[in-house]
């Protein structure tokens, strides 16, 4: 049980490392125009009406408007073929005033995604979703990260939370999350790393000897606390979505881990929401920021 007035874990707060990197941005900005230079340029292909993918776009406008960031939404029905999307990218790829821009996901099922992130120009894939900057992450210059892990790696960066030579343990291994950060953590944390995914057998076997365990599977407490050794960070990737009628819109957002019981095992942990999450959007305008100076110093 957590009790807060006995708890000895600190909680690593996204929303305000996130506030702090928009504040360095709007002010790279501020000098940007001062200088005259080419103010950054994000904008947004959204397919079909999905809420949610309405909602995480409506965050990353305001993101933009936040740092003065210029963007641009561009909206198509979920009829759309994916030759004619493919052509729009196209042109948003040769658009030489957009410098960075984004596909939000899930795409209609008749679109293929892997196609669609192929025709990403790589300089301007902020998502960092293309095989080009999947790729770039064992380069010694990494062009564009992926924003999630990328997220990770500066909380773990700005928390003081070392990496190197640490027992590191990442389950899940999807393209977006679980399979980029743990390439980041060997190559840029220089960590050991264990990567589990839904073939692992006897699971609690790895996390427990995890120094640093992080999560990104979108099960809510699929770690509990018997899986985590005392003293370990935990990194919460997971968001899912559950019913709650004690909120005034009927759900609440859920990790992957048991945060009660798991948190006073931990020397740090990440909430969800409020951890990794706001993390994403500020990495999404960091990789913008370096899309535009690479193309406009
Ligand atoms: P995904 O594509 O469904 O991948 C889930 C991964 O978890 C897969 O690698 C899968 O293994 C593995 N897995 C499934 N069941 C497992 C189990 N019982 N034990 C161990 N591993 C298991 O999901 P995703 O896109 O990576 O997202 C994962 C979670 O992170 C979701 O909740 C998502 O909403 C969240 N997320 C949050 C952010 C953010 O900004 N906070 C960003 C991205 C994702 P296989 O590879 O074998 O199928």
């Amino acid at each position: 049980m957590t009790d807060t007035s006995t708890k000895s874990y600190t909680l690593i707060d996204g929303r305000k490392i996130a506030g702090e990197i928009k504040q360095e941005i709007a002010d790279k900005v501020v000098e940007r125009r001062q200088a005259g230079k080419k103010i950054p340029h994000l904008a947004f292909i959204l397919v079909g009406d999905d809420g949610a993918s309405q909602t995480y776009v409506d965050h990353k406008v305001k993101a933009c408007k936040d740092v003065g960031y210029h963007y641009t939404m561009m909206r198509f029905a979920d009829t759309i073929s994916e030759e004619k999307l493919s052509k729009h990218i196209t042109a948003v790829n040769n658009d030489d005033d957009v410098d960075g821009f984004i596909v939000q996901l899930p795409l209609p099922s008749h679109i293929s995604v892997e196609r669609i992130t192929d025709k990403i120009r790589p300089d301007k894939d902020v998502d960092g979703f293309t095989n080009r900057n999947f790729g770039s992450i064992i380069s010694k210059v990494p062009l564009l990260m992926p924003a999630t892990p990328f997220g990770v790696m500066e909380l773990l960066r700005r928390y003081n939370i070392q990496t190197e030579g640490k027992n590191c343990v990442v389950v899940g291994a999807s393209r977006i999350a679980g399979a980029p950060l743990s390439m980041m953590l060997v190559e840029q944390g220089h960590a050991t790393v264990t990567i589990c995914h839904k073939y692992t057998q006897n699971l609690k076997d790895y996390t427990q000897h995890a120094d640093i365990l992080l999560v990104a599977v979108g099960k809510p407490g699929l770690v509990t606390a018997d899986m985590v050794k005392e003293g370990a960070v935990v990194i919460d990737i997971g968001t899912t979505k559950v019913d709650d009628p004690s909120k005034p819109n009927g759900f609440s957002i859920k990790g992957d881990v048991d945060f009660k019981n798991v948190a006073p095992k931990c020397t740090f942990i990440t909430p969800v929401p409020g951890g990794v999450g706001p993390m994403t959007i500020a990495s999404l305008l960091l990789n913008t920021l370096r899309a535009t100076e690479l193309r406009h110093p």
